[in-house]
């Protein structure tokens, strides 16, 4: 069986580097706020080329934190799409804002710039853009109508670190990029773990004080904030992740170029021209897909969709009142998608195995 991923190879490769960090933290006496995270934040910064980073407890928090930073709540509307991992939604809904839902480019699954203007009232914010799969959306176009209108642009890199666009660093780009670590993301903690990089001081501090409690000095509280901290230990951890994060992007690079030199009878990544795509995820359209899915689980490949069902069709959001029909890109691609195996450990004959599997179905 090939499994759809597993972390455990992943881990097994830098097992002597990590079980340093991890001592290296419990020998420290020093657990919440130190050190570690004021280390990492460096060099996540100085990696983005950015000046500041500030890590919290996870990406959602990461985007809800941002949100609040650029001072964004009730009454506010907040554009995003439907076509994303529910975190994106819940977080702007945390803050008190509506999140409005816009269809997706069918080729890159990314927000489409051309759907925005139809979206835009006197209530707009923010746009949360999704850099979904690993794949940069078309950021300069959204950076164009934020400024225009001058509302915020936040870049969702959950699924995306290190990746490029015309050879800027996603999330370097809008006001704020946030990330998360959650261990299946391409540079995950051993728990949860977020991150919020921009280049606004006023921003950085304010998000610094938001993640503990709106707490300035010690004990003494300029605003209302919340508990969204990174922990020692894992900030310990990704030092070591990040040191990896190249290779790791550049593997998953070489898994979809064998996926995409052998791969028959079903739709391949669009991958838009001068980007860095770092293929969190390897996804195809294939008709059929549930068969299809079934059929390959017999032949021993597992597979997943991302996402089965768009944010506006959940029956937890029926009340944003967009039916079946209203963002037809998104519901189209939901139908077809499908999330071959793709992680760090994964071999080349494996890969070709999968290849095989899909041609005899497809091919
Ligand atoms: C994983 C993910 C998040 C949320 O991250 P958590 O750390 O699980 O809170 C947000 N957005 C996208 C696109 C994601 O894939």
């Amino acid at each position: 069986m090939i499994p759809f991923n597993q972390l455990k190879p992943l881990h097994v490769l830098h097992a002597d580097e990590i079980a340093e960090a991890m001592q290296r933290v419990a020998d420290s006496g020093w657990y919440i706020l130190g050190p570690e995270v004021k280390a990492f934040e460096q060099e996540f910064a100085d990696y983005h080329g950015v000046p500041y980073a500030v890590g919290v407890a996870n990406g959602t928090d990461a985007i809800e934190l941002a949100l609040r930073a650029g001072d964004i709540g009730s009454g506010d509307e907040v554009i995003t799409v439907a076509h994303t991992a529910m975190a994106t939604v819940s977080a702007i809904e945390s803050t008190g804002a509506t999140p409005v839902l816009v269809d997706i480019d069918p080729n890159t699954y990314t927000l489409n710039p051309e759907r925005i203007h139809e979206a835009l009232t006197d209530k707009t914010r923010a746009i949360v853009v999704v850099h979904i799969y690993g794949q940069p959306a078309d950021i300069n176009a959204l950076k164009a109508i934020a400024d225009d209108h001058d509302i915020l642009l936040i870049e969702d890199c959950a699924q995306a670190h290190g990746a490029e666009y015309h050879g800027q660093k996603v999330g370097t780009i809008g006001h704020f990029g946030t990330f998360s670590f959650y261990p299946t993301k391409n540079m995950g903690a051993y728990g949860d773990g977020g991150m919020v990089i921009t280049h606004d001081e006023a921003l950085a501090d304010k998000l610094q004080k938001l993640r503990n409690y709106g707490q300035t000095t010690r004990y003494t509280h300029k605003s209302r904030g919340t508990n969204s901290r990174l922990d020692e230990m894992q900030a310990a951890i990704l030092r070591v992740k990040l040191t990896h994060l190249d290779s790791h992007n550049e593997r998953r690079n070489e898994i979809a170029k064998i996926y995409n030199e052998n791969l028959n009878g079903v739709i391949k990544p669009h991958v838009r021209k001068n980007v860095h795509h770092v293929y969190h995820l390897y996804v195809i359209r294939a008709t059929n897909r549930d068969d299809f899915m079934e059929e390959l689980k017999d032949k021993g490949v597992g597979s997943l969709i991302h996402y089965p069902i768009p944010i506006h069709l959940q029956d937890s959001h029926r009340d944003l009142g967009l039916g079946e029909g209203s963002l037809p890109e998104t519901e189209k691609a939901a139908k077809e998608i499908v999330s071959l195996p793709m992680y760090i450990g994964l071999t080349d004959e494996e890969v070709l195995r999968v290849c095989s599997a899909v041609n005899d179905l497809r091919g």
